[in-house]
Formats: structure tokens, C-alpha cells, sequence
């Protein structure tokens, strides 16, 4: 009697649910590489790097460990492509009675995981993925009864929950929430610190790179200079370096926009949480425990907290909880096609070339980034919101399903109709100018708002409100741009829409 564990790609965590409890006597551990995950989307060969390197490091630890690991490489020569193909494999190969595997983290897996037990007849056990601090009946408790489902209630709700950053009953300072003080323009100079921590590929991540090079010779992304952990260890590493070198700025320029300093002092710890390097709790921990030692301000750690218990939590709970449908709302009918220039980072418009070129080169941009200047862009331009799904899907090394569609399809392109967010994050260039140095080294002028050389986002603001005048004027945060564009008369009205027609013609959409 041998029970198969599958453990997937970005379950890379020794004490995950489906191996917990598991006799290493009677039980095989199948991990396998293959071309249908690393194809469902145009991953960045970087990323595709990382969580196969990843795997391989997990994998010999697994057997150092005591298990007994059957590992697929992606060139074995009858490698089937498909994680369907290698269970049924791996099934016969070992006489396999039982398959257990923690659920996956997206749907496209989960519905095909929920046809292997008929596919191999053997029963599949599906197991919940307790790495996250809320269960799915956790936020389905949460969500029970409430009309709007906004992420600072679940956020406190969490804060209590976690004790993290409590005092008692308070949150700690007197308010649960820093963010007003985390909007500043970002001061750059010379006390950016060396973010983030570097690690030099080792024999096995060199094998991997040249795997990937060879497979993937015309993918999205630089492959040189990689430098991601890979293993547990470097991730920890990762943790303990941001939390010493960046943690102390991090509230200061969190929304802020660099054209030299693609990382300021975000965390980049991002891929090692998605693919189970390491853990939420154990990273707010580190984090909360630098607050209690004096060395960070507070607006710093409560707004790196907030992100993990509260934003990252939150999205993957409307993930799940919307159906597998989701990825498909576009509540604001856009159809345009993703621009050519997301994959090549060929444009004019220095805030695009630097987002996406840095996106090209490391396979990472931040937050504010991906909102205020990529998404902003595909918003104000009307841009099929699915098509630029696919695009944040594969192009960041982080990108998971679970967060990153919420992200795009709720938070960034309001195609959820205001599902996740009570606004659209919609800004002419004016925001882009005050919270960066983009606009210096721009062929357009931000300080222009129509015709040929104005930024393209000033052309594009007015025309976006325009087209949903209706739905936003009952939008309490929105009827303020709605009634100013009404004061303009119909005229200038009339002139906007024509200007922001020349604009997408202009920039080749
Ligand atoms: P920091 O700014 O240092 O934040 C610390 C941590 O908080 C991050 O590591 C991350 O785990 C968490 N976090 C911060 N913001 C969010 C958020 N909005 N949702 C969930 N977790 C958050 N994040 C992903 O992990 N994967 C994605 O695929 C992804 N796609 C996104 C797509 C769009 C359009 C947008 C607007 C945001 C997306 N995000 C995604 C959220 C956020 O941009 C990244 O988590 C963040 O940039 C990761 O870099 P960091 O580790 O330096 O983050
Ligand atoms: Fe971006 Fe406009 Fe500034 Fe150019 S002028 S960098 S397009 S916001």
C-alpha cells in the first residue's frame, strides 16, 4: 500500500498540509516539472526559474529528510507536459491506493484536481492549505451578512485575531491604521539601502537557468543576473535583511516612484511567501518584533503588517469565495487589446519604459508601480481587463492566481464593478508627477493636458470619466470628477473624447 503525495510548485513548505501526519515508510512524494505549467500563461523566464530551482532545492531536502521523492525534470525524455499526465504516471509507477495533494491555489488546478480521482481510480484527497491565517470558512464567517466586503474591517478583525501589533484590546499606538502617513514622494538620495538581498546561483539554480534558457529561448524576461533564494534558508536570510535595511523606511516612501531604484524599501518577499518559502506569520513576527525592539517607527511596521494579514489575506478570500468566473468580469466593457509595449517596454511614456522595463530585467515592480502606472495606463486606455490579467499573471515572479486576479481584476481595473474597491484607481499624470521623478525624463509634458506632447494620461483622465459618467456619478468618491467633467459643458466634452481618441491613435492602439 503506497500513498502518493503531490506537492506542487509553490507548496514549497516543510510542514505542508498534504505531508503532515504522512508515514515516510509507505508514502512517495511526487514533484514534477512540466511544460504545461510553466506555458499556461507567458511566465517570465525568471520566475519559471525560480520556482523550478525552488523545487529541486525542496526536493533534496525532502529526501535528506527521509522521503521518498520521485522528481520529474522538465527534459526526462517522457516527460508528459501535463501535472494530469505525471499523477497517472506515477500512480502505476508505484501501485499508488491513495493520492493526496494540498489544494491547489488557483481554480484552473483546482476543477482539473477535481477529476483525477475518476480519471485514476484511486481515491484523491484534497487537503486545505493551512499556510494562510484565514481558512475559507474563516472568511466566509467574516463575509456572512455584510454588504460591502472592505479589507480595513477584515484587516482588524485579523489584528485581533494575530495579537500582532495589540495592546489589549487596542491596536498599538491608538489607531489601527497608518497609511495617510505612507503617501509621501520618495526623497531617493543616498540612503536607499541595498535592497534586495542577493543570492548568487549555485550549481543546481545554474542547471536550472540553462535548462530554462534552452526551453524558453524566445520568453518574456531577462534571464541574467538572477538572484533570487531559492532555498528556505536564503529566504530567511531575505527576511532578515529587509527587516534591518529597509524595514525603517518602509511606511515613508511606500507609494513612491524611483526611475534608479526599481526596489526603494519594498520587501521583495513576495515570491518566497506565494511559493511557501516562507510563512505570513512568521514574517510579521520578525517585523512586529523590530517595532518592539525600538528599531523601526510604527507607520513602518503596521504598513508592512497590513499588507500581509490584511491585503494579501483579504484578496485570496474574494478569490476564492467569486468562483472561477472572476478572471472573466469587465464590469466597464473594455475590449482594447493589451498594447504591444507591455511586452516589450517600447514607448515613449518614461513611467511605462521604467515599470515595464524593470518588470523585463527583474521580473519584479511594486505595488504602486503595478496600480498607479501599468494598471493606471490599461484603465484610462480601456484595455480588455482579461488580456492584461494574463499579462500580471505571468510577467512578476509573485504572480499567483489567488492574488494576483483580485489585485488586477478588482483592485486595479474595477471589473468586479467595485467588488473589492470603492473606487477605480483612475489618476492623470499630475499623480504619477508628484509621487515620482518619471516625468523629468519624459518625451510628453505632464504639465499639458491635450494634444500631441501632452502626457497621454492627462489626454486619457477626462475621456475615462466621460465614458462611465453614469455608473460613477452614484459613486460617492467619484461624483466629484463626475461633476467637474459636467461643469466643462458639452463642447469641451465633445473636444476631450476627440483628443483622447488622437492619443491611443498616436501611441499606435
Ligand atoms: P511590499 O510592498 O514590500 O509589501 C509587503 C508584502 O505585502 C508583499 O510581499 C506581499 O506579500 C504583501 N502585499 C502587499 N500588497 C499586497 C496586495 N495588494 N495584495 C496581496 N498582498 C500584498 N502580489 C503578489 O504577491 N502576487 C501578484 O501576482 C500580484 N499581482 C498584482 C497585480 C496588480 C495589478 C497589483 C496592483 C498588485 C499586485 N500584487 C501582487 C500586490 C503587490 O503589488 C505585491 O504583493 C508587491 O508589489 C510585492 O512586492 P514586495 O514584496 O516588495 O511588497
Ligand atoms: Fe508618465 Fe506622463 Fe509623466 Fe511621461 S509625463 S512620465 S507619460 S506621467
Amino acid at each position: 500500500m503506497t500513498d502518493l503525495v503531490l506537492i506542487l510548485g509553490d507548496q514549497l513548505t516543510a510542514g505542508v498540509s498534504s505531508l503532515r501526519g504522512r508515514d515516510p515508510a509507505r508514502t512517495v512524494v511526487l514533484m514534477a516539472e512540466v511544460m504545461g505549467e510553466a506555458t499556461y500563461v507567458r511566465h517570465h523566464r525568471k520566475k519559471i526559474v525560480l520556482v523550478l530551482a525552488a523545487m529541486r532545492h525542496f526536493a533534496a531536502g525532502l529526501t535528506a529528510a527521509g522521503w521518498r521523492v520521485d522528481f520529474i525534470r522538465l527534459d526526462d525524455r517522457d516527460n508528459t507536459g501535463t501535472l494530469g499526465g505525471e499523477l497517472e504516471r506515477a500512480v502505476r509507477r508505484h501501485g499508488a491506493s491513495a493520492v493526496y495533494l494540498t489544494e491547489p491555489g488557483e481554480w484552473r488546478l483546482k476543477l482539473e484536481a477535481d477529476g483525477w480521482a475518476a480519471a485514476l481510480g484511486v481515491p484523491v484527497t484534497v487537503v486545505e492549505d493551512d499556510r494562510f491565517l484565514a481558512s475559507h470558512a474563516d472568511f466566509e464567517a467574516w463575509a456572512e451578512g455584510r454588504k460591502a466586503l472592505r479589507m480595513e474591517f477584515f484587516y482588524r478583525e485579523m489584528r485581533r485575531r494575530t495579537g500582532l501589533l495589540m495592546e489589549g484590546e487596542a491596536p498599538a499606538g491608538g489607531r489601527w491604521n497608518y497609511d495617510a502617513e505612507n503617501r509621501a514622494p520618495p526623497a531617493g538620495g543616498p540612503f536607499l539601502p541595498e535592497q534586495p538581498l542577493r543570492h548568487d546561483p549555485d550549481a543546481v539554480t545554474r542547471e536550472v537557468l540553462e535548462l530554462v534558457a534552452k526551453r524558453f529561448p524566445e520568453g518574456f524576461g531577462r534571464l541574467d543576473d538572477f538572484r533570487f533564494a531559492v532555498t528556505r534558508e536564503q529566504a530567511l536570510a531575505s527576511l532578515a535583511h529587509f527587516v534591518d535595511a529597509a524595514l525603517p523606511g518602509f511606511g515613508d516612501d511606500q507609494d513612491g516612484m524611483l526611475a534608479a531604484s526599481p526596489y526603494l524599501h519594498h520587501a521583495v518577499l513576495s515570491p518566497y511567501l506565494n511559493i511557501g518559502l516562507l510563512e505570513p506569520l512568521e514574517v510579521c513576527g520578525a517585523v512586529e518584533a523590530a517595532w518592539r525592539a525600538g528599531k523601526v517607527p510604527l507607520n513602518a511596521a503596521e504598513g508592512f503588517i497590513r499588507q500581509v494579514i490584511g491585503w494579501r489575506e483579504y484578496v485570496r478570500g474574494v478569490y476564492w469565495r467569486e468562483g472561477p468566473s472572476y478572471v472573466l468580469r469587465n464590469a466597464l466593457e473594455a475590449r482594447r487589446p493589451l498594447p504591444e509595449f507591455y511586452w516589450t517596454g517600447k514607448t515613449d511614456m518614461a513611467c511605462m519604459k521604467a515599470a515595464i522595463g524593470q518588470t523585463l530585467d527583474l521580473a519584479y515592480a511594486h505595488h504602486i508601480q503595478r496600480l498607479m502606472v501599468t494598471g493606471n495606463f490599461a484603465l484610462l486606455a480601456g484595455v480588455d481587463p482579461h488580456a492584461l490579467h494574463e499579462w500580471y499573471l505571468g510577467v512578476y515572479a509573485d504572480a499567483f492566481e489567488w492574488v494576483e486576479a483580485p489585485n488586477t481584476i478588482g483592485m486595479s481595473q474595477y471589473a468586479d464593478g467595485g467588488l473589492l474597491g470603492s473606487k477605480p484607481y483612475a489618476a492623470s499624470g499630475s499623480y504619477i508627477h508628484r509621487m515620482s521623478d518619471y516625468c523629468g525624463g519624459c518625451a510628453y509634458d505632464v504639465k499639458v493636458r491635450s494634444g500631441p506632447g501632452a502626457c497621454p494620461f492627462n489626454r486619457l483622465y477626462w475621456d475615462f470619466i466621460d465614458r462611465h459618467a453614469a455608473r460613477f456619478a452614484s459613486n460617492p468618491r467619484m461624483a466629484q470628477s463626475v461633476r467637474t467633467l459636467e461643469r466643462m459643458g458639452e463642447d469641451r466634452r465633445r473636444e476631450l473624447r476627440a483628443d483622447a481618441a488622437a492619443c491611443l491613435a498616436e501611441l499606435g492602439l
